[in-house]
């Protein structure tokens, strides 16, 4: 059937090729940037909506490059399909612990779940803790709802190994998945993030904030701490401190920063 398709699909040819040319262009690039060590971990605040107070950060991978910026929506899934994202990850979380560890707040990591697939990330995340003396229960590892392999008890005990060390789970872009609730019953997850597609439409869209009104209500029934992703207004941040969220991330606290960005925050609001 393969065969016969050929011909067929002639069509789309052109455009498929240039696709995997694209790829391939930024796979030997992104093999560079691993090599000059050009990736740079960016930081996100992470507020309590009663408080005001930045409790965390979450770690966002950012690729300074000439030319048209590729955010990691497209390098990560290239990196992860090259074999190159564990090289990746662990050169911005080494970079990252060194960076935060002064700090004091929690750091969030994306970590896709193929990662923990066996436990070999898992232990060189450990490692990493231990020698760069990064406080394991800092560590929250974000797992994406999309993504998220429901088989695998490797991938379990990787999990459940992260957690005796202390580190936290997240379950990301909650909302958004096949099966939601079947998420939360497989792998104990200690947070919730909210996705920010309910959360940016929720002062146009009713609709979007029945939605996350339940989903708070839902994780205050399981006594897990929520966060709303995409928190863009003071007006949603309003809203959901009202719906007893307890944590809002988003563009209304503060945009993704270079470490440095976020150290002169401070020092702005220390000497007002
Ligand atoms: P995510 O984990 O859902 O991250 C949140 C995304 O929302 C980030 O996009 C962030 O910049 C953006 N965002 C934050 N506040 C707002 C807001 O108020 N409004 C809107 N419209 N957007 C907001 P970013 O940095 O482009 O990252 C995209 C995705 O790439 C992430 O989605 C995550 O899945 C993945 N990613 C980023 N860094 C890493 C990483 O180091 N490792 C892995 N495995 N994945 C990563
Ligand atoms: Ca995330
Ligand atoms: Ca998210
Ligand atoms: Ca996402």
């Amino acid at each position: 059937a393969k065969e016969e398709g050929r011909g067929r699909h002639c069509a789309f040819e052109p455009s498929l090729d240039a696709e995997i040319r694209r790829r391939s262009a930024i796979e030997i690039e992104i093999r560079e940037a691993l090599e000059r060590d050009a990736f740079v971990p960016f930081y996100q605040p992470v507020v309590e909506l009663r408080s005001g107070v930045v409790v965390g950060y979450e770690l966002l991978a950012r690729w300074p490059r000439h030319g048209a910026a590729i955010g990691p929506d497209q390098f990560i899934p290239i990196a992860e399909e090259c074999g190159l994202i564990d090289d990746l990850m662990l050169r911005l979380l080494r970079r990252a612990f060194r960076e935060t560890r002064d700090w004091g707040t929690m750091l969030a990591v994306n970590v896709s779940p193929n990662q923990l697939r066996d436990g070999w990330f898992a232990q060189k995340v450990l490692a990493l803790l231990a020698r760069e003396g990064f406080p394991a229960h800092k560590l929250v590892v974000e797992i994406t709802e999309n993504a998220l392999i429901t088989d695998g008890q490797s991938a379990r005990d990787a999990i459940a190994e992260l957690k005796t060390q202390g580190i936290k789970l997240a379950l990301d872009d909650f909302g958004t998945g096949y099966s939601s609730l079947q998420h939360l019953q497989m792998l104990p997850f200690d947070k919730i993030k909210i996705d920010r597609s309910f959360v940016t439409t929720m002062d146009r869209d009713p609709q979007a904030q029945r939605l996350v009104e339940a989903i708070v209500a839902l994780t205050r029934k399981l006594d897990l701490p929520v966060i709303a992703e995409g928190v863009e207004s003071a007006a949603a941040a309003r809203a959901l401190a009202v719906m007893g969220c307890t944590y809002g991330q988003g563009y209304h606290f503060g945009r993704p920063m270079a470490a440095g960005e976020v150290e002169a925050t401070w020092r702005a609001l220390s000497s007002r």
